[in-house]
């Protein structure tokens, strides 16, 4: 085995890397920096901390990039809390209480959640708000997955996706920017049903 080879597959084991969305576990085309895979060369193996698909970048790895590694993570593929998967990295999804009430997702690694989204999402209306994205570990994909799976209960084709104010600084808004947000950003578009849901109206 190479050096270079060694190297490569020493970065797929222990360590925390980012995670990125791959809707149906596709193979994607480019890496996180936009390097076209098929030109810069491309390793996959497993990551046995995520249980997840990792693929190495060969370009990225060549320049020593902190991003080369990084693993799949299927974002339609949610979990109730009763039936996740102890370990590994899992999306669980627990639904909101009544229909247009907020829910959660949340990436949980090994049982334990690193990251969340609050959302709501009705389905006669066709509307989705993201409420609330957290990360104890920023800049690692957690969040963008978590957005992606929001997006996989409710295609943006068809929903019209919105969220809550968001905070005005670099890093919050490099993160909108950075995943292609599809709907509003800081402007609410709640429905009817939401605005009951959480109080907003009377309930009759
Ligand atoms: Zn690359
Ligand atoms: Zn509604």
């Amino acid at each position: 085995m190479s050096d270079q080879r060694r190297d490569l597959e020493r970065g797929m084991y222990g360590r925390a890397v980012p995670v990125r969305p791959a809707p149906g576990d596709r193979s994607p085309t480019e890496c996180p920096r936009g390097h076209n895979l098929a030109i810069a060369t491309v390793r996959s193996g497993y990551h046995h901390r995520y249980g997840l698909t990792a693929i190495t970048c060969g370009a990225c790895h060549a320049l020593g990039d902190p991003l080369a590694t990084w693993c799949l993570v299927d974002p339609a593929r949610q979990y109730d809390a009763g039936t996740a998967p102890s370990s590994g990295l899992v999306l669980v999804r627990t639904p909101p209480p009544l229909r247009g009430g907020v829910g959660q997702l949340s990436l949980r690694i090994d049982g334990e959640t690193q990251a969340d989204v609050d959302l709501a999402i009705c389905g006669p209306c066709k509307r989705g708000v993201i409420e609330h994205v957290r990360t104890d570990i920023p800049r690692r994909g957690y969040g963008r997955v978590l957005i992606a799976a929001a997006l996989a209960l409710a295609a943006p084709t068809e929903y019209l996706w919105s969220t809550t104010r968001i905070a005005d600084d670099p890093v919050t808004r490099a993160f909108w920017a950075g995943i292609s947000w599809p709907g509003k950003l800081g402007t609410t578009d709640y429905c009817t049903d939401m605005d009951r849901a959480a109080g907003r109206l009377p309930d009759w």
